[in-house]
């Protein structure tokens, strides 16, 4: 059994740390104060990873990315998320890599890896996100154009994408087999960003989409007819490592302000580090981050020798994310009333992880896929 990072990734992972030691860690007090990065200082922050190779890491060279693996992305991702704020290099629209037609790269995943393009994911409707049964946007075929109809919601990102990846129903009565995907250009006729969706997270505005007879080509659909839930569901695993990963870089921070703190703060003429009861809230945390870097890796490891890991990436990120959520409050709780202040990040951290049991597939419907996997049984039973 082989636990080590190959050297090349290892030097790599310290050239991302370095760019958010020298980028992003200036800009830490006024993100923390503000809740959010300006337009501006977030593309200036991009241009910057960018003209450093940091860009497209998981899109192969032949599509101009960097070509790494799944483990790559999640070392990345942890360093990357020691900072509050969210900042990712971009990536591929994954859907697009593994399903679209080359026409459909050269419009949207060129663009995407070479130029300044962005693109949002819309599945979730107002009706519900875990039931595909819910989904109610339509698309009606009209000679070579499809006429979409409905609302979709909680959607990230949605405000800077050029360019939606949408999920919609040929026929409700189908479910998950009427379920096809589009590529959908931000001004195209009957398509609008309704309403933004203010949250708790720092810097994390989701918006209401509408589209009222919007007219899409049939050359922007994504793949089969009908094959869009398949197309959807294919893609969660990298990301549920991804988030998974997010959660240890998230914590190793937390712990990390929280044992400096602990050996400094003094109550009773002693530093609160020799109390018992903060011990034992760093030894939890610290032996639960541990757990869930396992459950991480090795998962990604798996992704990138080609196997199956979907159950490996549900079990990864239901424990990463609620292991977050409990050291982030132990930290909190440590640092007292400084880890409750905007003057340091743990609170900014406490707030953000709570999303992460939420999208991508909430916590009980991955404990739901888990013990189905585990009984033999299918959604029917
Ligand atoms: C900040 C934020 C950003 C988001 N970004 C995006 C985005 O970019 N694109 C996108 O498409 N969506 C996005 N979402 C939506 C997210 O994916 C959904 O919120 C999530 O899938 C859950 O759907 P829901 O909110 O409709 O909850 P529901 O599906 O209505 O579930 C409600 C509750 O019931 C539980 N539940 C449901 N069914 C079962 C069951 N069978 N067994 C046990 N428990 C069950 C759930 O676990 C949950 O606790 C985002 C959400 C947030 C908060």
């Amino acid at each position: 059994m082989e636990f080590s990072i190959p050297d090349e990734l290892a030097m790599f992972v310290e050239s991302v740390r370095r760019f958010r030691e020298k980028e992003l860690m200036p800009l830490e007090q006024d993100f923390l104060l503000a809740g959010r990065f300006d337009a501006a200082t977030r593309t200036a922050l991009e241009n910057r990873a960018r003209r450093q190779g940091f860009w497209a890491l998981d899109v192969p060279e032949e599509y101009g990315g960097q070509g790494m693996g799944v483990l790559a992305s999640c070392l990345v991702a942890e360093e990357l998320f020691k900072h509050p704020a969210m900042f990712e290099f971009g990536g591929s629209p994954e859907p697009v890599l593994y399903h679209g037609t080359e026409d459909q790269k050269a419009r949207f995943l060129y663009p995407v890896v070479k130029e300044d393009r962005r693109c949002c994911y819309a599945f979730t409707e107002p009706g519900g996100g875990s039931d595909v049964a819910a989904l109610r946007t339509t698309a009606v075929r009209d000679g070579d154009d499809w006429v979409i109809n409905g609302t979709k919601t909680f959607i990230s990102h949605a405000e800077r994408a050029d360019f939606v990846i949408l999920f919609a129903t040929i026929d409700p009565a189908k479910g998950a087999r009427g379920v096809t995907c589009f590529l959908v250009d931000k001004g195209t006729p009957g398509f609008e960003l309704s309403r933004p969706i203010p949250t708790m997270g720092d810097d994390w505005e989701p918006h209401e989409l509408t589209f009222t007879d919007c007219v899409v080509p049939d050359a922007n659909r994504l793949g089969e007819v009908g094959g869009g839930w398949k197309l959807a569901t294919s893609q969660l695993t990298h990301g549920r490592l991804k988030i998974a990963a997010y959660q240890l870089g998230i914590a190793r921070r937390c712990v990390d302000i929280a044992v400096e703190w602990a050996k400094r703060r003094v109550t009773w003429g002693k530093p609160i580090a020799t109390r018992q009861a903060v011990q034992w809230m760093l030894a939890d945390s610290v032996t639960e981050l541990e757990a869930a870097r396992m459950l991480t890796y090795r998962a990604a490891w798996l992704a990138d020798e080609g196997e199956d890991c979907e159950n490996e990436a549900f079990m990864a990120k239901l424990y990463a994310t609620e292991m977050a959520q409990r050291v982030t409050d132990r930290c909190l709780q440590i640092l007292g009333g400084l880890g409750y202040s905007k003057e340091l990040p743990i609170q900014s951290f406490y707030r953000q992880v709570r999303v992460w049991r939420i999208g991508h597939g909430t916590a009980e419907i991955h404990r739901w896929m888990i013990a189905r996997n585990l009984l033999g049984l299918s959604a029917r039973d």
